[in-house]
C-alpha cells in the first residue's frame, strides 16, 4: 500500500476538519489531499483484481450523469470519477476522494436514468460526508499495533494487501446513520440538479429486493455494505417531504431511453474474465483453468476467486499479481511480512510454468501453514494458495495441494469457446405476463429472475408495445 500511509500516520497528523455535507466537526486523521491520495491508491489496488467494464457509451453516460450530481454536491471540486465495474454481484460503492463504481450486476436491475442517480447520489454522498475516510480513521484510532498491521502494506505489488486495505477500505461497512445521511444528500443532490428525487426512494426498493433475493456471501453485496434499517425507503420518502404525486419521472419515454442504453449489456458471470463450472474455475481470456475442491464453499471478487472447507480451517486463494514472472512473484511473496517461506522450486503445472513455494506464517494471530503455486499464464502472473489451520496441515494438505497444482492450460475443449448472457430489451407485440415472456424469450431463466430484472410482478400482464428486459443466453 505504499509508504505514504505509514509515514502518515507515523506523523499522526490528527487534524479536526468539518465535515463538508454536515457542518459539524469530525476526528479525521486525513487532510482532502491524503484523501485523494488514498482513493487513488485503494482504486489502483482494486483494478488489479477487478476490471472496468468494456462499453465506452455507457460509461461516457455514467460518468456524465455522476458528473451532474458531483456538481451539486458540498464538494464539487474534488477529482470525481465515475465507472463501470465489470463484475455481476449488485453493488454500488465510493472510493475516498471521489472514485464511484457501480456494477454492471447493479446497472442491470435498474430501470430508469432517476434510479441510477439515485445510486450515484447515494454514494457522492457517503464521499461528500466523508464517510469511508472517517470510517478508516476510527479504525485506525481504535486498531491496537495500527503501525504494526499498516507494515503490510510496504509490499507495493502484493495482492495480498488489497485484502488487507484495499478491498477492507472497499467493504467499509457504513453506520445506519451514514446510510440515511447518504440517501438524504442523494435525494438533495438529484432535486438540486434537476432529476427526479423519487429516484433514490426506488433505488433503495430494488436494492433491497435484490439482495433479499440473492442472499449473502462471504463478501458483502450492496445490503452489507449499506445496512439496510427496516423501512428504510419507505422513512426516506416520509422525512425529506417528497411528495408521491406526480411522479415526473416515471413515464415510458424515459424508461425505453434508459432501456435502450441496456441492450446487449452482460448479464452474469463473463467467462472470458473467468466463470466457475461445477467445480472449474475457467479463465478464457487469460487461457487458464483450475479445480477447485469439490464441495468448499466458493466466493469471487472480481478477478479472486476463493474457497473454503466446512471445518473454516482449510482454504484455496487465486489471485492475479502485478509481478512479470513467476520467480519475482514468488520473491515479492517470501519477503512478505508474516509469510516464513520454506522449500521452493519449479514445476510445471498443466503446462503452465510454475514457481512453488511452502511456507508458514501468522494470519490474524493463527498460525497457518501452506502451498503457494505463482503460475505464468499465457496473460499473466497468478498465484494459487492452499492455506490450513497449522493444526489441522495434516488433515487438509492432501486436498489443499491436490487443488494448488491443478491449475493448467485449458485442457477441456467444452471450456474453451463461450459466450457470457446479454441483455436483451424487446418490444411486446401483444399483451403478456412474465412468464409468457420468459417461455418466449429467455426459456433458460425462471420468470422471478425476468420479473425482479423489469421490477413487475410474475403474474401482472404487461401491455403491448412495452418494453422489456430479457436474457439472451451465450451459447
Ligand atoms: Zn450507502
Amino acid at each position: 500500500m505504499g509508504r505514504g500511509l505509514l509515514a502518515f500516520v507515523s506523523i499522526a497528523l490528527v487534524a479536526c476538519a468539518l465535515n463538508p455535507a454536515t457542518g459539524r466537526k469530525q476526528l479525521s486523521f486525513f487532510s482532502e489531499s491524503y484523501e485523494i491520495e488514498l482513493g487513488a491508491e485503494v482504486d489502483r489496488e482494486f483494478l488489479t483484481t477487478s476490471r472496468e467494464y468494456e462499453d465506452a457509451g455507457l460509461h461516457r453516460y455514467v460518468a456524465e450523469l455522476g458528473g451532474r450530481l458531483a456538481a451539486v454536491s458540498e464538494r464539487p471540486d474534488l477529482p470525481w470519477t465515475f465507472r463501470l465495474a465489470d463484475d455481476e454481484i449488485v453493488n454500488a460503492f465510493a472510493l475516498p476522494g471521489g472514485r464511484i463504481y457501480v456494477t454492471r450486476g447493479l446497472l442491470a436491475h435498474l430501470n430508469r436514468e432517476a434510479e441510477l442517480a439515485g445510486v450515484l447520489g447515494h454514494e457522492i454522498g457517503h464521499v461528500s460526508a466523508r464517510h469511508a475516510v472517517n470510517g478508516l480513521s476510527r479504525e485506525l484510532a481504535i486498531t491496537a499495533g495500527v503501525l504494526a498491521g499498516l507494515a503490510l502494506f510496504d509490499v507495493d505489488d502484493d495482492a495480498q494487501a488489497i485484502a488487507a486495505l484495499g478491498l477492507g477500505l472497499l467493504f467499509l461497512k457504513f453506520g445506519r446513520n451514514q446510510e440515511r445521511q447518504a440517501d438524504e444528500l442523494g435525494v438533495r443532490y438529484a432535486e438540486r440538479a434537476g432529476l427526479d428525487p423519487w429516484g433514490v426512494v426506488d433505488v433503495l426498493r430494488v436494492l433491497e429486493q435484490v439482495s433479499r433475493a440473492q442472499g449473502d456471501g462471504w463478501f458483502p453485496v450492496w445490503l452489507s455494505t449499506h445496512p439496510d434499517p427496516e423501512g428504510r425507503w419507505q422513512r426516506l420518502a416520509a422525512e425529506t417531504g417528497l411528495d408521491p404525486a406526480p411522479r415526473p419521472g416515471a413515464v415510458q419515454p424515459e424508461v425505453d431511453a434508459f432501456l435502450d442504453r441496456l441492450d446487449g449489456l452482460v448479464y452474469g458471470p463473463d467467462p472470458r474474465h473467468g466463470v466457475i463450472r461445477g467445480n472449474v474455475y475457467v479463465h478464457l481470456r487469460d487461457r487458464f483453468q483450475w479445480t477447485l475442491p469439490a464441495g468448499w464453499e466458493v466466493e469471487r471478487q472480481g478477478q479472486m476467486v476463493a474457497a473454503g472447507n466446512a471445518e473454516q480451517n482449510g482454504q484455496v486463494v487465486l489471485l492475479p499479481r502485478l509481478a512479470a514472472t513467476e520467480r519475482e512473484a514468488a520473491a515479492a511473496f517470501a519477503a512478505e511480512d508474516g509469510v516464513r517461506a520454506g522449500e521452493s522450486w519449479d514445476e510445471n503445472l498443466g503446462g503452465l510454468a510454475a514457481r512453488l513455494v511452502r511456507f508458514d506464517g501468522g494470519l490474524d494471530g493463527e498460525e497457518v501453514r501452506g502451498l503457494a503455486a505463482f503460475v505464468r499464464t499465457p496473460a499473466r502472473v497468478v498465484s494459487v494458495l492452499g492455506v490450513s489451520a497449522s493444526d489441522s496441515w495434516s488433515r487438509n494438505q492432501l486436498e489443499l495441494e491436490r487443488s494448488v497444482r491443478s491449475i493448467g492450460r485449458i485442457a477441456d475443449p467444452q471450456h474453451r469457446a463461450a459466450a457470457p448472457d446479454r441483455l436483451a430489451i424487446v418490444t411486446l407485440d401483444r399483451s403478456m405476463t412474465v412468464g409468457e415472456i420468459a417461455r418466449r424469450y429467455s426459456p433458460q431463466e425462471e420468470p422471478a429472475v425476468l420479473a425482479l430484472l423489469n421490477q413487475v410482478d410474475v403474474d401482472a400482464p404487461l401491455p403491448a408495445g412495452r418494453r422489456v428486459k430479457t436474457i439472451r443466453a451465450g451459447r
